[in-house]
């Protein structure tokens, strides 16, 4: 049987797919000098959309012509000069916002069409891009924050990163996908890659092969969140390293191909693999890669949330990694020179972003690290802050985000600032808010997950408030945390999650913690 392509024959395409024929959306690179000379105004309404392909967003309240940009970080390895150029852009540009998103990217606010093209070619000039890092598209590869350096890998997955972000970078073959399309590399046995959340995830295996054990990957696919959140499934097939490429093109082929492209909603790759299964998902893969080998042994021990803090020996003998917490994810300009200058000072420069909205110095002298957290930036990023703060993130919300129906960041630093007051716990709680159910913030995989609604007070006004969804893990494969009953008035939502943990902390035994298997 051949491999046989079949989205182009479609009748019934949405508006955004028709458009997307009409005008391959990589285009938007050519156009940007002109728009930026012509100002905001010379810009028609009807290329809006294409912006997202070049990593920029129309901020609330669209008119008013100011673009978020979101800068890709392949498994959150930042350079020394790469950590300050983006904090150059924060400064000159982004009014100093600098914000670290759940997928190890960066976020800045308040951008201008005139300045897009200086800080096109600042970015170019360290390395980094904002291409594919929003649109319909393979977006910023995340993986292993400590790759490289981690004792619980078994790969150093940082090349392998690298080469999947050259592979997809600007690539035509894969500018038209039906929606994004998110992958995960990761080798670190404690699920560092999130790996059942992504449309594609490599995840460490073993496998002898030809009498000889090889270090490989196992592949899960079709994860991803939204309304409609699905877990990633496992195909039987072993990858060694040298094959993360094709592999990774060859699943995007057939996201590309036979992703659904009628309905926006339906677009991702999680619903192709839900009506297909592993077995014919699988098939279809081998037409396009050729024969693989069957599963090894899966390599994964447990689930670290992501969660990096304190000082921690590294695989390089007498060196460590400092993992530190920023609040909801967000520094201003000069803590990004600060941690720029300590990296240097203490480090080799490199700067780390992990999944959970916070950072990793790494490559730091293990008898410098308590030098490293005397200086005063640490009395803010903390590596043991309070427990609800350490354990919080936060989407970007209705302070710039179109789709928001609540305020999100500043608030979840309010909340769990309130419940490190008011609650004392012996185990980490993770809380996620996110402003809409599409869920940026990741709020289905956590311990407590919150998300903005709109309702009506008893004066029939329109109010924020929040859904409580409770017991989200990727431990054990994942589950999804579950909604209870009810909407909770923003204003109260402090107080109502205090006397809900509060119960939580009278009932549980000892050293349990949120979600018990
Ligand atoms: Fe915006 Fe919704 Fe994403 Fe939050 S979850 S950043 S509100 S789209």
């Amino acid at each position: 049987m051949a491999y046989e392509k079949v989205w182009a024959n479609n009748e019934k395409l949405s508006k955004q797919e028709l458009q997307k024929i009409e005008r391959d959306w990589l285009e938007i690179f050519n156009d940007i000098k002109g728009y930026s000379q012509g100002g905001f105004d010379s810009i028609p309404k009807d290329q809006w959309d294409g912006f997202k392909w070049a990593g920029l967003y129309l901020q609330r309240p669209k008119e008013d012509g100011y673009f978020m940009m979101r800068v890709k970080v392949p498994s959150g390895i930042m350079s020394n000069e790469q950590l300050e150029a983006l904090g150059g852009i924060a400064r000159d540009y982004g009014r100093g916002v600098f914000d670290i998103t759940t997928r190890q990217a960066i976020q800045f606010h308040w951008l201008t069409i005139e300045q897009i093209p200086d800080i096109f070619d600042r970015l170019d000039s360290v390395g980094l891009t904002s291409a594919f890092a929003c649109g319909d598209v393979p977006r910023n590869v995340i993986g292993n924050p400590l790759a490289g350096i981690d004792p619980n890998e078994t790969i150093d997955t940082t090349e392998i990163v690298k080469e999947v972000e050259a592979a997809f970078f600007k690539n035509p073959d894969f500018s038209n996908l039906p929606r994004k399309f998110k992958i995960s590399v990761n080798a670190n046995i404690y699920n560092a890659g999130n790996a059942e959340i992504n449309d594609v995830a490599f995840i460490p295996a073993e496998k002898e092969i030809d009498g000889e054990v090889k270090q490989g990957f196992h592949l899960k696919v079709g994860g991803g969140l939204s309304s409609a959140p699905k877990l990633a499934k496992l195909l039987d097939l072993f990858v060694l390293p040298e094959q993360v490429v094709d592999v990774a093109k060859a699943v995007a082929t057939i996201f590309r191909d036979h992703g659904y492209r009628e309905k926006r909603h339906r677009a991702r790759l999680k619903f192709l693999v839900e009506d297909w299964g592993p077995e014919k998902f699988l098939e279809t893969l081998l037409l396009i890669t050729g024969p693989m080998p069957t599963a090894g042994t899966d390599l994964t021990k447990g689930w670290n949330g992501s969660y990096f803090y304190g000082v921690h020996p590294q695989k390089q003998d007498g060196l460590s990694y400092v993992g530190v917490n920023v609040p909801v994810g967000r520094l201003d300009d000069k803590e990004v020179f600060e941690i720029a200058r300590l990296a240097r000072e203490y480090g080799n420069g490199e700067v780390r972003t992990v999944g959970t909205q916070n950072l990793i110095f790494p490559n730091v002298p293990t008898e410098k690290a308590e030098a490293l957290l005397s200086e005063s930036i640490f009395n803010r990023l903390k590596v043991n802050a309070p427990k609800f703060t350490a354990y919080s993130v936060s989407c970007t919300g209705i302070e710039y985000c179109n789709l928001a129906l609540t305020e999100t960041k500043e608030r979840m630093k309010r909340v769990a600032a309130y419940l490190d007051e008011n609650v004392d716990i012996d185990v980490p709680v993770r809380i996620h808010m996110v402003g809409c159910p599409n869920s940026c913030g990741q709020r289905q995989i956590a311990d407590i997950g919150l998300q903005g609604v709109m309702m009506r007070d008893k004066d029939k006004k329109m109010i924020e408030a929040f859904e409580i969804n409770v017991g989200g893990t990727l431990l054990d494969g994942g589950a999804f945390n579950e909604k209870l009953k009810g909407k909770i008035d923003g204003e109260v939502l402090p107080e109502v999650l205090r006397e809900f943990l509060l119960y939580f902390k009278e009932t549980k035994q000892p050293g349990e913690t949120f979600r018990e298997y």
